[in-house]
């Protein structure tokens, strides 16, 4: 590990402005994904922006009309945790109460989580799932114009998330066929149902989250896991590694959406 400079700014103005003044230096959050990057030296930051001091700005879960708003500084130990997350979109809770394990999640934070954008996290299938916005410093994303390819995100540099707001749905379930000893996800898949409409978010399969058109337009017509039984989920651009190979990880999409599904139920 290199060498760097520590920063403990205060609010959220005082962080960007600490991390545009650096060359190469990063904002750190939970470090649950960071210190292990650092810790393998495969980033070098000049400075590391300690976001902890900003935990009161940043750490929230509210509601706000048909939207479940959560602050970037919220722990998934938090979000897991929430009797307002449990009841707008209880699927979400679950989600978060299944990733890693209690020190990850009294430590790892949604904002985080959701920068990394490590290909087989659990919350970038709910972002899409959920038709999530992501809120930073300076501007509104779009779910759908996020994650751009594994660990790559539509975050400029120094562009620091905010919160994450979730469109509450009419109903949504979320499954995932885990790492053994992670738990992050070989195939995790999050359903949601928004009237005539249905989204279909799917994690650890690919290098990056993707929506399945084709599951979505299937359950649009009925909300049933038996109408995702023989529309195939294409290899093409998913991971083949030795422990979990392409055709397998197709499969495992198939029953976990319809897993998924029927949690909706
Ligand atoms: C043993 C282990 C098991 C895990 N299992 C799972 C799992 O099952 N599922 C899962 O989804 N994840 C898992 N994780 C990852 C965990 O969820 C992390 O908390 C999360 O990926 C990163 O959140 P963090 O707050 O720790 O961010 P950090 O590690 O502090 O930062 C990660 C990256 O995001 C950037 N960043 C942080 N906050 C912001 C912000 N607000 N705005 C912009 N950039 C920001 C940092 O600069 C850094 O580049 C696991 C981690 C470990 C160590």
């Amino acid at each position: 590990m290199e060498n760097f400079v520590f920063h403990t700014p205060k609010t959220v103005a005082d962080a960007v402005s600490t991390r545009k003044g650096t060359s190469g230096g990063k904002f750190l959050a939970g470090g649950q994904s960071l210190i292990p990057v650092l810790k393998l030296d495969l980033a070098q930051p000049t400075d590391l922006v300690s976001l902890a001091g900003l935990k009161k700005e940043l750490s929230y879960i509210k509601v706000e009309g048909d939207e479940l708003v959560i602050g970037a500084l919220t722990t998934h130990a938090d979000v897991a945790g929430s009797d307002v997350v449990k009841k707008i979109i209880p699927s979400l809770a679950v989600l978060a109460s299944g990733i890693g394990d209690a020190q990850v999640r009294n430590r790892g934070t949604i904002g985080g989580s959701v920068a990394h954008a490590d290909p087989a996290a659990d919350y970038p299938a709910a972002i899409l799932a959920l038709d999530a916005t992501i809120k930073t410093d300076r501007r509104t994303i779009k779910a759908d114009d996020f994650f751009k390819a594994m660990f790559e995100t539509a975050l400029e540099d120094g562009e620091l998330i905010t919160e994450v707001r979730f469109k509450k749905p009419e109903k949504a379930g979320y499954l995932k066929f885990n790492n053994p000893a992670s738990k992050y996800a070989i195939v995790g898949v999050y359903v949601a149902k928004y009237g005539p409409n249905v989204r279909v978010g799917v994690t650890g399969a690919a290098t990056v989250a993707f929506r399945l058109p084709d599951f979505e337009a299937a359950l649009a017509k009925s909300f049933d896991p038996k109408v995702l039984d023989g529309i195939k989920v294409s290899e093409e651009d998913l991971v083949n590694e030795r422990d979990a190979k392409a055709d397998y990880r197709a499969q495992m999409v198939t029953v976990f959406a319809k897993r998924a599904v029927e949690a909706a139920h």
